[in-house]
C-alpha cells in the first residue's frame, strides 16, 4: 500500500515536471524556432506549441520559402536570366504550368520541415500540436487536434504567432480568382492577366514574378510611390524596368470595388478607371494573429492591426516574463529579423548579456529584379543634414555582368563626406540580396571608402561593382577636396565608370 502511494506521489510529481517548462513558445515560425534553439542551448526546458499541422510558420508554408521557391522556378523555367543574350522570347520550357511550379515547391517545403523537426528533436525541444491560449500569468492551455486540452506551466513565454493576410469586407475573395497572398500558392491554372492590389513588398514580389512568366500584370496602389522606404534612385531604376516590361502601375488611386463576371475580374478605381484581368491578388497588408490567445488574462491588448507592443531592446511585453517577437510586433516583419528578435528575447529572459543590436539590418526584396538595401537612404541623410557623397556602379560595367548578359541593375554606396565612412548601400539587380552582405560587413565594422579601393576583389565578379562605386564616390569627393591623393586605380577604373 505504502509502495503504491509513493509511486502515485512520484508519478504526480513527474507529470507536474513533464508539464512545467522554463520557456513556452507559441508559434514555430522563424522567431519561435530561433528562440527555442537558443533556450535549449542554455539547457532550458522548452515547449513549442504550433496549431498548424506542420512546423515552420508562415515563413515555410505561405510566405518566404514558397514565394522564393516560386521565384527561382519561374526564373529557371522561363529562361529569364538568359534573355539578355537570347532575347525576350527565349524560354527554357514552353507552356509552363502550375504543376511545373508546384513540383519544386513541395520538395523544398518538405525539406525545410524535415530540417526543422530534426533541429527540435536534436536539441531536446518538446513540440506540441494545438492551439495555445493563456489561462493565467504562468499557465497556458493547449487544445489539441482531437479536442483534448492540456495545461502547461511556464516561467517565461514567447508569443511568436505571426500574422495572416488582411481581408477587407469590400473584397469578394472566392479562393479561385480573387485571392489573398496565402491562396495564390494554391491556384490551379496560371492566369493570362493579373491585377495586384497593394504595391508593398509582397505585392511587388508576386507582380514581378508573374510578369516574368509573360503574364500581363497591373499593380494598384493608393500611395503615389511604391516601396517608399527604399532609396528613391533605386525605385526610379526599378519602376523604369517594370514599365519597360509592360507592367502597368496604377499609383495614387484606390481599388474601390472588385467584381467578377464569368472568366474576368474587374477592379473599379477611385479615379474612375477600371482594370480587367483573369485574376486578382489582394496583397495590401497583414494583421497580427493575436485573436483568441487569452491575452486579456495576462493584461495585454493588441493594437487595431492585432499587433503587440514590446520593449525595443528586450522584446518583453508589458506582462513581465512574457515576450513577443516576429511579425506580431510589426515592422520590419521579416523572417531574418524575426529570428534575431526571438534569440534576443530568450537571452533577456535567462539573463544572458547580449551585445547591443546593430543599428542597421539588411532588407531584401525578392522581386524580379531583386532589391536589397542597408543603412541610410539619401533622403534620410538629407533630413538628418549629414554631409555625404554617393558612388554608383552599373552591373553591366563589370566583366561578370557582361558574361551574364546583364543590361540593368545598379549598386549605390553613400559615404560621409568628411570621414568617408560608409553610411548606406543600395542595390537593385541580379544578386542584390547576396551582394548586400559585403556592404553590410563594411558598414557595421565602421569601414570607409578606402576598404573598397585598397582591396583586391575576385575577377570577374558582380562584387567588383563595389570597387567601381567606391571609385566613383572617390572621384566625386575629390571634387569637394581637391588635395586628396589619387588612388592608383582611379584613372583606369574611372574610365570604365564613365
Ligand atoms: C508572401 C510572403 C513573402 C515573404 N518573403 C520574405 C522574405 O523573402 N524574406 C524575409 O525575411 N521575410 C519574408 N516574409 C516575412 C516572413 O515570412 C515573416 O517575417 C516570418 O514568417 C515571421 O515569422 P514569425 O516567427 O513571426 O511567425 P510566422 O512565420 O508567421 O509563424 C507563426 C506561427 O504561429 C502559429 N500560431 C499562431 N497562433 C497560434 C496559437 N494560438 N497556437 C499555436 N500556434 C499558433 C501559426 O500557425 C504559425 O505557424 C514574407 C512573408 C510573406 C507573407
Amino acid at each position: 500500500m505504502l509502495k503504491t502511494l509513493a509511486s502515485l506521489i512520484r508519478n504526480a510529481t513527474g507529470d507536474d515536471m513533464q508539464n512545467t517548462f522554463d520557456l513556452v513558445i507559441i508559434g514555430s515560425g522563424p522567431a519561435g524556432r530561433r528562440a527555442a534553439i537558443q533556450a535549449a542551448k542554455l539547457d532550458k526546458r522548452v515547449l513549442v506549441i504550433e496549431k498548424f499541422p506542420r512546423v515552420g510558420g508562415v515563413s515555410v508554408h505561405s510566405g518566404t520559402i514558397p514565394s522564393k521557391t516560386l521565384r527561382e522556378t519561374v526564373l529557371n523555367l522561363s529562361g529569364w536570366r538568359e534573355r539578355g543574350f537570347y532575347g525576350r522570347t527565349y524560354k527554357v520550357k514552353n507552356n509552363i504550368t502550375v504543376d511545373d511550379l508546384k513540383h519544386r515547391l513541395s520538395q523544398t517545403l518538405n525539406h525545410e520541415v524535415d530540417v526543422l523537426e530534426h533541429q527540435f528533436s536534436r536539441n531536446g525541444v518538446t513540440l506540441e500540436k494545438g492551439h495555445a491560449r493563456f489561462v493565467s500569468r504562468n499557465e497556458i492551455e493547449v487544445s489539441g487536434p482531437s479536442g483534448q486540452k492540456t495545461t502547461y506551466t511556464f516561467k517565461s513565454a514567447l508569443i511568436s504567432v505571426g500574422t495572416k493576410p488582411y481581408r477587407p469586407d469590400n473584397i469578394p475573395f472566392d479562393g479561385t480568382h480573387i485571392l489573398d497572398s496565402d491562396e495564390i500558392l494554391s491556384i490551379e491554372a496560371l492566369p493570362r492577366s493579373l491585377t495586384v492590389i497593394g504595391a508593398g513588398v509582397i505585392g511587388m514580389e508576386y507582380a514581378t514574378i508573374f510578369s516574368a512568366l509573360d503574364i500581363s500584370v497591373t499593380v494598384i496602389e493608393p500611395r503615389a510611390h511604391i516601396l517608399s522606404f527604399i532609396d528613391d534612385e533605386l525605385i526610379a531604376e526599378f519602376t523604369h524596368e517594370l514599365r519597360d516590361r509592360g507592367i502597368k502601375l496604377r499609383l495614387g488611386c484606390r481599388a474601390e470595388r472588385v467584381t467578377r463576371e464569368d472568366r474576368h475580374c474587374f477592379v473599379d478605381l477611385s479615379d474612375g478607371r477600371r482594370v480587367k484581368s483573369e485574376m486578382v491578388l489582394y496583397a495590401a497588408g497583414r494583421v497580427g494573429a493575436s485573436a483568441d490567445l487569452g491575452l486579456e488574462t495576462i493584461g495585454l491588448s493588441p493594437d487595431s492591426r492585432g499587433r503587440l507592443k514590446t520593449d525595443p531592446a528586450s522584446f518583453e511585453t508589458e506582462a513581465s516574463g512574457v515576450y513577443a517577437a516576429g511579425d506580431i510586433i510589426g515592422f520590419p516583419s521579416l523572417a531574418s529579423t524575426s529570428m534575431e528578435q526571438g534569440r534576443i528575447a530568450v537571452c533577456h529572459a535567462f539573463d544572458l548579456i547580449n551585445p547591443p543590436k546593430p543599428e542597421h539590418f539588411p532588407y531584401g526584396i525578392y522581386s524580379v529584379p531583386e532589391i536589397s538595401t542597408i543603412g541610410y537612404t539619401e533622403r534620410e541623410l538629407r533630413e538628418k543634414r549629414i554631409p555625404y557623397e554617393s558612388g554608383v556602379a552599373r552591373l553591366r560595367e563589370t566583366s561578370r555582368g557582361h558574361i551574364m548578359g546583364l543590361q540593368r541593375g545598379m549598386l549605390k554606396m553613400l559615404f560621409h563626406l568628411e570621414t568617408q565612412k560608409i553610411l548606406g548601400v543600395h542595390i537593385v539587380g541580379e544578386g542584390a540580396t547576396e551582394l548586400i552582405h559585403i556592404g553590410q560587413a563594411a558598414l557595421v565594422l565602421d569601414g570607409t571608402l578606402s576598404y573598397f579601393i585598397d582591396n583586391v576583389f575576385n575577377y570577374p565578379t558582380l562584387a567588383e561593382a563595389y570597387k567601381i562605386a567606391a571609385l566613383d564616390a572617390w572621384n566625386r569627393i575629390a571634387l569637394h577636396a581637391p588635395v586628396v591623393a589619387e588612388p592608383a586605380e582611379s584613372a583606369e577604373l574611372s574610365i570604365v565608370n564613365g
